[in-house]
Formats: C-alpha cells, structure tokens, sequence
C-alpha cells in the first residue's frame, strides 16, 4: 500500500477496540465529539506526505518509518517532526513515536526476535500503520523492583505461555494515542535483574485485541470554543491506563521474551531515540512562547521597558540554546548496531533537560508580562454580547484594540493558565522521561576522564 490517506487512516479506526472515556465504553472513536479531536490532530501525521512529500515521503513509503543511515538523515527527521508539530500548535502528532520504537526494536533484539521485529516494521511501513507505544508500567511502590511489588500486576508480565503464544497481564499507563492508533508497541520501562524474567517483554497488538481495555483521560474534557481556547479546542492528545487483562500475543509479535538482559538496552534505545524526537516537537512550542512575550509585551505597550527587554533576551537564549542543542545531536550522531544512526545521547538529553528545567520558568516569564487578565478576562460569551462588547471594547484597550489584546491574553492563558496549560506544565516535566531520568543519562553518557586528568595534571596529583 506504501502510503495512506489521512481518511483511510481515520477508517482503519472503525473496530472494537475497548475505549472508555469520562466514565463510558466509546462506541466510535472518530464518531465521538471530543475524541474525534484527538483523531483529526493525528490525521496531520498522514496529511503532511500530500503537502510536503520532499520531507514526509522516502522511497514511496512514509519517511517517519526511514531508518536512519547518516546524520542528514537524522537531520531530515529532525525537520520533519518540526514541521508536522507546527501543524499541531507544538504537540507530537502520532507517527513520531512508533517509529522511534521501531529503531529501537530493530537496534537491539537478537535472533528470532530481530527477524519477528524486521517483519513488523517492513509490515508497518508497507501498510503506514499508526503506532502507539506503551512503555510506562504503572510501577506501584517505586522503590521496589517488578518482581517485589506487592502486588505483581503493577508491572506488565508473562503469565502463561504454549508453543504459539505468550499471555500477558498488567497495565502500563500515560500511553498516549493508544485510543488512535492502529497498534501498540509494548516495550520494558527499565532495566530488570535475573528475578524479574517474566517481566520481560515486549509485542505489538492491533489496538482491538481482546483484554486489551484503554481508560482515556479526561483532561480538557467538554465542548470548548475557539476564542476562549485557541489552542485546545483544535488538539488534542489521548493518554490512556492501558490494562492487559490476560492478552494472549502470537509469538510471532514477541520481540522480547523473558530477557531481562536485554529489558534495558531496548527501554533506552527507545529512550535516546524518543527525546531525539522530543526536541524537535518541541521546536515549535519555544516559537510559540517567544512569539507570545513579543505580542503581549507590545499589546500591553510594555516592549520598550528595560525589564521586559531582560525577560525577552532569557526567554530567546533559553529557545536558542534547546534549538542549537537539537541539530548538535544530529551532527554528533553515531553509527550504531545494525547500520542505525543513533542520535548523540548526551547532547540529546542535555537539550531536553534544558527544555524540561526551563519551561516552568519560561512559562512565569509569559505570565508576568501578560498580567492578570489571563486568570480574570472575559469570555466568548461577553465577546458575542454587543451591550458588554462595548464595554470591553473601552476598557480593555492598551496599545492595541481590545479585541487583539483579548485574543492574545486568550491564547496565552489556554497555553499557560487554564487547563490546557496544567497538560503542558505535566508534559514539560514527565513525558519522554522525566527531568531527573535526562540528568541520569546525561551523567552516564559523559566520559569525565578527560577533565579530570587534565585537571590533575594542572593540580599537580598524580594518578
Ligand atoms: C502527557 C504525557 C504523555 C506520555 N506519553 C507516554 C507514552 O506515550 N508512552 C509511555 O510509555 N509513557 C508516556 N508517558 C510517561 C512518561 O514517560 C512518564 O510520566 C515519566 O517517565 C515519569 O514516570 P511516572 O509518571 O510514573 O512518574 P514517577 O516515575 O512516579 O516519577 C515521580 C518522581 O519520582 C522519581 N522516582 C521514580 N522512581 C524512583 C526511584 N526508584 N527512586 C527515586 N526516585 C524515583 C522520579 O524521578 C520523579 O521525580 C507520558 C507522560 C505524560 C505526562
């Protein structure tokens, strides 16, 4: 098939998968009001190989599932996943992630299970197939391991298998587009020891795979307009507690089975791929948040002021610095196993720590120059109402129209203050790992030899 529409996309979406959302079984996920949301934001994933087929289409296939052989082609994905999150007002749109899993399958399993992994990933590229990944166990007591949690099912595991098939029981969570996606990648969250063998594993399974349940969250729930929220009432990203409640797998969709050995490589593998992919969906967001000081600033008639011309410089330096972060990773990038180029992981993970610890304080910055009406404005139906119009309209005007001023402090408190702004407050500090697993990485992909020799050569101490 090599590439599909966005429409067939949205058809391949009509089984039986179990979805529930705000406290019911959904019938249709595209049919549903507010899911559908969620569907149509996806859908740019498929849209963009008709729009910008010089970045979205290798070899007649879709080119986020282009295995990368050189740093211009880490480079090309970097621009490709810029470019459909600017589509997507800076969120991650659904492709990215599957093919991040994908790389890291085909980097590290071994034997059977590379060529089941290889199978896979031609069948996903041949039938562009939109992939969800399920990696975050729900972990129970987190200083416990999978195989001492008192309750065993807190980690995903084996609990059965036969000649052609393993079963699973558990759940992982925060899974994001599990509800739209065609399948899902179920990959180890962490390294695991000789005790935690069953809790090994890794498949793919259509989304509508019998005891496979999806519990969507409700965040952003309700029908909103676009003047109150301009951002998200036109996307939407599903998260899902995602429960294996005895799910039989062919063994042929088995990439991992009872290795622990090989648990952690595969969960970093996904990892180093996944930020790579993290900072460049972010690209767009640090755009937005410049743009947005530069707007309010001049909407408040405050741009010329001494402090607010500090604030600009911090916020450009804090996006430059993700940014010039972001293409050093692509130009540092390695060759890895099997031919696959593997983004640097220290600069990766330096520029998505970088991200991650300055978002909150980027996100202060814009709040302190757009004022209290974020929190205190009026809302569309003031605005649809003439008599309070008027009223709004004298004022609520500063140095531009109100009507302009009202739009932009909008924009901004969907971003930053309402709930759409909490998603993006949570998303910052925990998605694609949280901040203290990037300093983690960071602290083991840097070799501190070199300093430290030098540094004792300087100091005059000898080895
Ligand atoms: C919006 C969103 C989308 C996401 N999408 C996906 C997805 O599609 N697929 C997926 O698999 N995951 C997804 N995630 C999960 C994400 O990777 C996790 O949220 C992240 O890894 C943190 O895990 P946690 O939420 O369980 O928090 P926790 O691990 O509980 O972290 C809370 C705090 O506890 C600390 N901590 C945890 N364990 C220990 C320990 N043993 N010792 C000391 N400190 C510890 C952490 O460092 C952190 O400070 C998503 C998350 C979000 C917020």
């Amino acid at each position: 098939m090599g590439l599909r529409s966005a429409e067939q996309y949205r058809q391949g979406l009509g089984d039986d998968r179990r979805v529930f959302y705000r406290g019911a079984q959904v019938d249709s996920v595209c049919a549903h009001p507010e899911l559908a949301l969620a569907v149509e934001h996806s859908a740019l994933s498929f849209d963009i190989a008709g729009d910008r087929p010089d970045l979205a289409v290798r070899n007649g296939s879709s080119a986020f599932y282009h295995q990368p052989r050189s740093v211009e082609d880490l480079r090309l994905r970097g621009a490709l996943i810029e470019e459909v999150s600017r589509r997507a007002a800076g969120t991650i749109v659904l492709k990215e992630v599957g093919s991040d899993a994908l790389f890291a399958l085909l980097r590290v399993t071994t034997g059977a299970e590379y060529e089941r992994a290889e199978a896979f990933y031609q069948r996903c590229l041949d039938e562009d197939l939109a992939l969800a990944v399920a990696q975050t166990d729900v972990k129970g007591h987190r200083a416990l391991s999978p195989s001492k949690q008192p309750d065993p099912d807190h980690y995903l595991h084996i609990v059965d298998t036969d000649a052609d098939s393993v079963t699973v029981r558990g759940a992982k969570t925060h899974t994001s587009f599990s509800a739209n996606a065609d399948e899902l990648i179920v990959l180890p969250t962490r390294a695991m020891g000789p005790d935690d063998a069953d809790y090994a594993v890794s498949f793919a399974i259509p989304i509508a795979t019998e005891g496979l349940s999806l519990y969507v969250s409700p965040y952003s729930a309700g029908h909103r307009n676009s003047f109150d929220h301009p951002l998200s009432s036109k996307h939407k990203l599903l998260e899902s507690l995602t429960v294996f409640d005895n799910v039989r797998i062919p063994r042929d969709r088995v990439f991992l089975e009872r290795n622990p050995q090989n648990a952690g490589p595969l969960a970093l593998a996904f990892v180093d791929y996944h930020r790579f992919t993290a900072i460049h969906y972010k690209l767009p967001l640090l755009d937005i948040i410049l743009g947005a000081a530069h707007l309010v600033a001049d909407a408040n008639g405050i741009g010329g002021a001494g402090h607010v011309r500090d604030k600009l410089a911090r916020l450009i330096a804090w996006a430059e610095t993700v940014r010039g972060l972001a293409q050093l990773a692509a130009v540092r990038a390695r060759e890895g196993d099997r031919r696959l180029w593997l983004p640097d992981p220290l600069t990766v993970n330096i520029a998505k720590h970088s991200f991650a610890a300055g978002y909150h304080d980027a996100i202060a910055t814009l709040t302190d120059l757009a004022g209290g009406l974020l929190a205190t404005g009026p809302g569309q139906e003031d605005w649809n109402a003439p008599a309070i119009r008027d009223v709004i309209e004298k004022y609520y005007a500063a140095a531009v129209p109100a009507e302009q001023r009202i739009r932009i402090l909008n924009f901004i408190a969907d971003l930053t203050a309402r709930d759409y702004g909490g998603y993006q407050a949570v998303l910052a500090t925990h998605a694609e790992g949280s901040i203290e697993a990037e300093k983690l990485q960071i602290a083991r992909s840097y070799d501190p030899a070199g300093a430290v020799n030098y540094t004792r050569e300087l100091a005059g101490v000898s080895t």
